[in-house]
């Protein structure tokens, strides 16, 4: 057991996979599923038995039931517009909630029941709003939320904890599912400070996915005149095969595509078989790599180096396996990024770091860190914009790359003889106008002297905190008495009721299904098996859903083998990669048989190896 009351976990909320992880002996280590999935997809579905789905049951059905399943959720974090989901609509942090949930009945699994606190990463570009909506998602999970940290950070306190007497400059470049983030970290005799971060919230693996689904689909629109686009189970179809080429596409040159029912027109089938070279994949998604090294490169200038002064490039996330992206990291830094982190577990890793500081079970570490704002706050004021006087002018409070927390104050006065009120509009982004720029929100200030001869001092002080959520208020200097308003409490008292009512939808939600099973009397190995049948279903082919059951054991097994080939001996790990290589190739060749075949072979293989080890 832990030597610490309440349990405090991190956790990797990622728009692909998520994990989840806590502190043993000092270092950081995932809690697994109890099927033993280190990672699980992000992927949500509410099955025809009105049951919550997540992971890789949701996963397997995103083709039968489109309509019943939300992936990528986190691309949505911070809108108001809803989801929907098995006709039923959610927020998107109700979604992500749910994939919360998951990951905290691993943690309950391990623990037992109780409170349990959590620190959640978010991406280093997140906005304000992005990472309100991720902490509520926390807390509608049932975790106490203790911190939001930034992807990259936390993948450095990963690499970090390992190093601390190590004094260099690293960089940490974080290519996802669903968001980019570059961060400049520099380590000091155990102090990691955050110089500079930079990113894209909407730039990942999801879009080489589309853009590549996009390629299949103008293949069948050119041979067939139809466009599989408007089929929502042949688009659900096409990306799920983009990503799939996507990947092998990582370790072999070419690809063959045989995808015999993609959708039908005049009730007949229309299917593709072409190839497609690693080449023509990387010509499609170029501008998009190009613009992460943009990114890089601004990074660099923000911090004041020069790539000659990084002394690692460290790769996280899933989309940097493309080869192309090793290629353009290796041809600017002309050195290689360094392999020794697990691109997909060193986020929720380095979470479990911050979690273990948090919970002074790593005090003797004796490591620190600190996070800039990746963004610079501001307020809208009535300014000078291209040698005009004009109103909506940006005018930064916290620059970007400042070091938090961080308090600043700038005094500001009416523009208005007489004015009794003044309006707080509080934006975030880098563009003199604040219409480019993000819009956080606005309050008034009221109960302003007037004063007719001259304008009013008003003292704005923002506060931004170490969960990157920020706290505005105003004062009025003149009458001394604080008149002021923070937006923090002003959004806080909006939510608060629509944290209640998300809070009892998901609660009736589980409480329907639970209701509906006990109706039943089914338990849960029963309720998979009836699961699977009405998968199974929906299927027109039976071979389709042979299919893509085996395709997912198969994806399954090598998560396996690659987190067991982390840590074993170099023979062992020759023999994994080719174990992996003929998952791989047997999965591409869609032969059921010979797919079952590899998938007991693989198994027995690990289990073996697995005992060697032990
Ligand atoms: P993450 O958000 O870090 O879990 O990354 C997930 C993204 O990585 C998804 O878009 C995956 O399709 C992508 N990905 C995972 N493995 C590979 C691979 N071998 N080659 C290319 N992309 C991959």
């Amino acid at each position: 057991m832990t030597s610490y009351a309440r349990p405090i976990v991190g956790i990797d909320l990622g728009t692909t996979n998520s994990a989840v992880a806590y502190i043993n002996n000092g270092k950081p280590e995932i809690i697994p599923s109890p099927q033993g999935q280190r990672i699980i997809p992000s992927v949500v579905m509410i099955g025809l038995d009105g049951k919550v789905h997540v992971g890789e049951t949701a996963r397997a059905a995103q083709i039968a039931m489109p309509d019943r399943v939300v992936a990528a959720v986190k691309r949505k974090m911070g809108s108001t517009e809803p989801v929907t989901m098995a006709g039923q609509q959610f927020l998107p942090q109700e979604i992500s909630a749910m994939i919360l949930r998951e990951l905290k009945s691993y943690v309950d699994a391990k623990f037992g029941p109780g409170e349990k606190e959590a620190v959640i990463t978010v991406p280093a570009y997140f906005t304000d709003e992005q990472r309100r909506a991720t902490k509520q998602a926390g807390e509608l999970a049932g975790f106490i939320v203790e911190r939001i940290i930034n992807e990259p950070t936390a993948a450095a306190m990963a690499f970090g904890l390992e190093r601390l007497e190590e004094d260099k400059h690293i960089l940490v470049y974080d290519l996802g599912g669903g968001t980019f983030d570059v961060s400049i970290v520099e380590m000091m005799s155990g102090i990691l400070e955050v110089k500079a971060s930079a990113g894209n919230n909407h730039l990942g693996g999801e879009d080489f996915d589309w853009r590549l689904a996009e390629w299949l689909a103008d293949k069948i629109r050119k041979a067939h005149g139809v466009n599989p686009m408007k089929d929502l189970r042949a688009k659900s179809l096409l990306k799920e095969q983009a990503e799939r080429i996507k990947k092998e596409l990582s370790t072999v040159d070419k690809v063959e595509i045989h995808l015999p029912l993609v959708t039908m027109k005049d009730d007949q089938p229309v299917g593709l078989s072409t190839t497609i070279t690693r080449r023509e994949f990387v010509a499609l998604i170029d501008d998009l790599l190009a613009e992460t090294i943009d990114c890089v490169r601004q990074v660099l200038a923000d911090a004041g180096l020069t790539p000659g002064d990084i002394h690692d490039v460290l790769l996280v996330g899933g989309s940097t396996r493309i080869p192309r992206v090793r290629e353009l990291i290796t041809e600017f830094f002309k050195k290689e990024p360094r392999c020794d982190i697990h691109p997909d577990e060193a986020v929720a890793l380095g979470a479990a770091v911050q979690a273990g500081l948090k919970a002074g079970i790593l005090a003797d570490s004796g490591m620190v860190v600190t996070d800039v704002a990746p963004f610079s706050l501001g307020i809208a004021v009535v300014g000078n914009y291209n040698g005009e006087e004009r109103s909506g002018v940006f005018h930064a409070i916290i620059p970007r790359n400042t070091t938090v927390p961080v308090t600043r104050t700038h005094r500001f006065y009416t523009a208005a003889p007489g004015q009794t009120e003044a309006e707080i509009e509080i934006y975030q982004g880098e563009h003199k106008l604040v219409k480019h720029n993000h819009f956080l929100g606005k309050f008034r200030l009221k109960g302003i002297p007037p004063n007719w001869e001259e304008s009013q001092p008003i003292d704005v002080t923002y506060r931004y905190n170490l969960n990157g959520i920020l706290e505005v208020t105003a004062k009025c200097v003149a009458n001394s008495k604080e008149a002021s308003l923070t937006v923090h409490d002003a959004l806080q008292r909006d939510s608060e009721e629509a944290f209640r009512q998300s809070l009892d939808k998901l609660q009736a939600l589980y409480d329907q299904a639970t209701a509906a099973e006990n109706e039943t009397g089914a338990d849960d190995n029963e309720d998979d098996e009836d699961f699977d049948d009405l998968v199974q279903e929906l299927y027109d082919d039976p071979a389709e859903y042979t299919y893509d059951k085996l395709h997912h054991q198969i994806k399954r097994l090598l998560l396996r083998v690659q987190v067991f080939s982390r840590d074993c001996d170099e023979l062992t790990k020759r023999k994994l990669k080719k174990l992996e290589e003929k998952l791989v190739q047997t999965d591409a060749s869609g032969d059921l048989e010979a797919m079952q075949q590899v998938i007991d072979e693989v198994t027995d293989a690990l289990i073996e190896f697995e005992l060697r080890e032990e």
